[in-house]
């Protein structure tokens, strides 16, 4: 493969050569474009145009890549994955195309013979925040990883307007403000109006018999709604591979001459054009929570027919038949909530394209992969039946005939089982009727996939448990992972340049090779040097935390970080006791030889979440009482940073000493935010949860805190009738911290503010958090101690960055393709189209 060229610099290769990487050929580029694109001259140009003008400079400097991939992939009909999911939680561009296009050093140093400063113009991005968390994540990390392996792909998702919201604290209470994104433009994304599709909601079908005498159903709707693709480019890391991430915007239909029209009722059909674009308006910003919203059904239809309807042009665009669909493209859903791909792809096959049921559903199952996020239970989507007949009366009626057919198969294999068919059937019928879209999703699907090893066993068991009786082939596990291009290169420069210097940058592609970093583990020079650079990250974080809070941190005290949703199954109120434990100890006996820590929390709770934003208010209510506390000063800070984002999250995870990974037990699918920390070189103190225990095995039990009661444990407890009050009792010092909040003492004698909270504890504890406490704190303790002795825990520290390999999305994506999707790389040779 061929790389670009480094021309000499100087005024006669600037004009050939516009997208060469020599300094003066990208000062000249940056300044056309300040010029050309913003419209301004360095001495009225803001920040922000400057961020315009350089992020235009990448751009064009990523296109030639994007372009030679497209025309490869078209020329020589290469299978594709495409990745189907309602969030992308991408993060910030601009830092990550320049690590990927290896060109970083060369734009740090036009920009500062510019005078400006790279890392400020880093800040100025605004992250495209379309998603919630960890799921979103994934994919973000997952397009990284089929980039950089060279695997064909294409993410397909929604373009909203409004992403996750920002969140400010007000007198300790979460406040969420709108995230206007695109306020200043979107210089990564090109739209594709000529690609627009278009897609039916509402409205009935009516049944006709064809020319060739079949028999057929039209669908009239009662909307139609346009669907605009824009493309974002997704660079691999050192190849020249650029994959599309292709994301659907709604807009009004220009013509209308159907429904509310037609019956003259002119202000009610232009009413609802400009419904229409409420469509991709705004994320849902419930994460592990679903919500029953005619609107979101109508987002998640909205993506997936208009990617669906993409896959079946890019096909006829390359001569291929429709036949070939699942050879061309394998298609994963991101948890269910593309489930409904599979009923949109039998009506497309069937009624725009005129096929027979069974080649049709062949087809179908063909073509699918489906990933289970969750094992909660208010998590499952499940769709009022009315309403889903009502939005999709064409689409009722397939997944029906699917079911009857479906349900004809369990009764040859299971004879007499009424009680399995009325679980295994797409229609939920106890009681009021529901749609079941993990039941679409298995049954349409041709492999069905947990996040971690533990959690696909629990599909296996609890969940999914029929239809793993029913096909067990389909069953597997693909542990997730995270690229270390954003979460160590580009977040953590000074630990890449150590490791850099002692084993090349091989590791950066093959994380497998960070083991060889293990020899210098015992290595005094090289662990005082891993170590200073873990202090002066944690120093860059401390000025961090005082010029956003105000509050002074010791960065040689322990960083104790848990970032995070916010959860009850999280358990972030799990710390805080432990928190209020060392408080207590401290106020009991003052001199007490406590470890000083700082505990750093950040998160979003869902706007609907009572106790999830109660449990904010706890933690900055713990904090204020306690960073004021002249007793305690110098040993204990509680700071709640607001706003946890993903462009907060690379600056995070590199200065933690401790991640929390205190989930209860069976609860925590995979988590990734643990991935992100170890690599970076905080230790775990975890429960055997997710893909904790995975990264247990990988570390050694000897580098890994663990403490609490595992999955089996739990369930016992639960069946043996769990009574969180007796803990209370039978436990002092549990009882004081009880006691403490319940007596309003962080809440300015307040008793009222968290009873909710200390009622939920004493009295159900759903999480067990009471049943774990003194577990809990035991192993904080332990690691207290351990943290005494700072070549020790530097040494466990090492030894945790080194044995993360097994982490790099690289190897989950390399497992997908080998088990699931079937795919190979498909190398891009780069060729010049500005030169013909
Ligand atoms: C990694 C990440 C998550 C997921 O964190 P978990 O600890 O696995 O829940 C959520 N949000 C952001 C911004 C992340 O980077």
């Amino acid at each position: 493969m061929q790389t670009l060229p480094t021309p000499p610099s100087g005024s006669v290769q600037i004009e050939d050569d516009r997208t060469g990487l020599s300094i003066e050929t990208l000062k000249r580029a940056f300044l056309d474009n300040l010029f050309y694109i913003q419209g301004k001259f360095p001495a009225l140009a803001s920040k922000n145009d400057y961020y315009m003008a350089l992020a235009y400079t990448v751009r064009d400097r990523l296109l030639r890549r994007w372009l030679n991939t497209a025309e490869t992939y078209t020329n020589t009909q290469a299978r594709t994955v495409c990745y189907l999911s309602a969030e992308f939680l991408m993060g910030p561009h601009l830092g990550n195309n320049l690590i990927n296009l290896g060109i970083y050093d060369q734009i740090n140093q036009a920009m500062t013979e510019l005078g400006l400063d790279l890392n400020e113009l880093l800040q100025q991005e605004e992250e495209p925040g379309l998603g919630n968390g960890g799921l979103g994540r994934l994919a973000a990390c997952y397009l990284d990883s089929l980039a950089t392996l060279e695997i064909p792909a294409l993410g397909y998702g929604i373009r909203y307007e409004f992403g996750i919201f920002d969140q400010e604290i007000r007198d300790g209470w979460q406040v969420e403000i709108t995230d206007k994104w695109l306020r200043y433009g979107n210089p990564w994304e090109i739209a594709r109006p000529d690609w627009a599709v278009e897609v039916k909601y509402g409205g009935h079908t009516e049944s006709f018999i064809d020319e060739h005498g079949n028999y057929r159903v039209r669908w009239v709707p009662f909307k139609v709604v346009k669907g605009l693709p824009y493309d974002t480019p997704i660079l691999g890391y050192k190849v020249n591979t650029a994959n599309t991430l292709r994301l659907w915007s709604a807009e009004a239909t220009e013509s209308f001459d159907f429904g509310a029209f037609n019956s003259g009722d002119y202000f009610g059909a232009v009413h609802q054009k400009s419904n229409s674009e409420n469509i991709s308006k705004v994320l849902y910003p419930n994460d592990e929570q679903y919500q029953g919203k005619v609107l979101r059904l109508e987002q998640q239809m909205f993506f997936v027919s208009c990617s669906l309807q993409d896959m079946i042009r890019i096909l006829q665009m390359q001569n291929m038949s429709l036949e070939k669909f699942p050879e061309k493209f394998s298609v994963q859903l991101n948890d269910t909530h593309p489930a409904i791909a599979v009923a949109e792809l039998m009506r497309l096959l069937m009624d725009e394209h005129g096929m027979q049921w069974d080649n049709a559903w062949n087809i179908t199952t063909r073509t699918f992969g489906y990933t289970n996020h969750t094992l909660l239970p208010e998590a499952l989507e499940r769709w009022p039946l009315k309403l889903f007949s009502e939005l999709l009366p064409r689409h009722i009626e397939i997944i029906y005939e699917i079911n009857r057919r479906f349900l004809d198969d369990v009764r040859i294999k299971f004879p007499d089982d009424p009680g399995r068919l009325s679980r295994l059937s797409l229609i939920d019928e106890s009681g009021e009727k529901y749609v079941r879209m993990a039941n679409l999703a298995c049954v349409g699907s041709s492999a069905i996939n947990g996040v971690a090893a533990l959690h696909s066993e629990l599909v296996k068991q609890t969940v999914l448990k029929d239809f793993y009786d029913m096909y067990p082939e389909k069953f597997t596990n693909v542990t997730n992972g995270v690229t270390p291009r954003r979460f160590v290169v580009l977040s953590n420069p000074r630990m890449t340049s150590l490791i850099t210097s002692k084993i090349g940058d091989n590791w950066i592609k093959h994380l497998d090779e960070l083991r060889r970093i293990e020899q210098f583990a015992d290595d005094p020079g090289f662990r005082y040097e891993f170590r200073q650079i873990k202090q002066a990250i944690k120093q860059d974080l401390a000025n961090h935390i005082k010029s956003e809070t105000d509050v002074e941190v010791d960065p040689s005290s322990l960083f104790d970080i848990q970032v995070k949703r916010i959860h009850e199954y999280k358990r972030q109120h799990l710390n805080a006791l432990h928190i209020i434990h060392l408080y207590n100890r401290i106020k009991a006996n003052p001199s007490a030889e406590i470890t000083p820590r700082t505990f750093l929390f950040g998160g979003k709770a869902a706007p609907g979440y009572y106790m999830a934003k109660l449990i904010i208010k706890f933690i900055n209510s713990i904090g204020e009482v306690v960073n004021r506390d002249p007793d305690v000063a110098g040993r204990l800070k509680v700071v709640f940073l607001k706003d946890y984002n993903v462009k907060f999250a690379q600056r995070v995870y590199p200065a933690a000493d401790l991640s929390e990974q205190i989930s209860t037990a069976g609860k925590e699918a995979s988590g990734t935010g643990n991935m992100k920390f170890s690599m970076n070189g905080a230790l775990t103190i975890g429960t055997l949860d997710g893909a904790n225990v995975e990264i247990r095995e990988e570390v050694g039990a000897e580098n890994f805190f663990l403490f609490g009661l595992t999955t089996e444990e739990v369930a016992a407890k639960k069946a043996a009738g769990y009574r969180p009050i007796d803990y209370y009792e039978s436990n002092n010092d549990l009882r004081q911290v009880i006691d403490r909040i319940a007596s309003g003492f962080f809440s300015h004698g307040d008793t009222g503010l968290f009873r909710p909270l200390v009622d939920n504890l004493l009295h159900k504890d759903e999480y067990l958090l009471l049943a774990d406490y003194q577990s809990y704190i035991d192993c904080q303790e332990q690691v207290s101690q351990a943290y005494r002795n700072w070549d020790h825990w530097t040494r466990m520290s090492i030894l945790n960055t080194a044995r993360m390999g097994k982490f790099s999305s690289d190897r989950s994506i390399r497992d997908y393709c080998q088990n699931i999707w079937k795919v190979q790389p498909v190398p891009i040779e780069l060729k010049d189209y500005t030169q013909s």
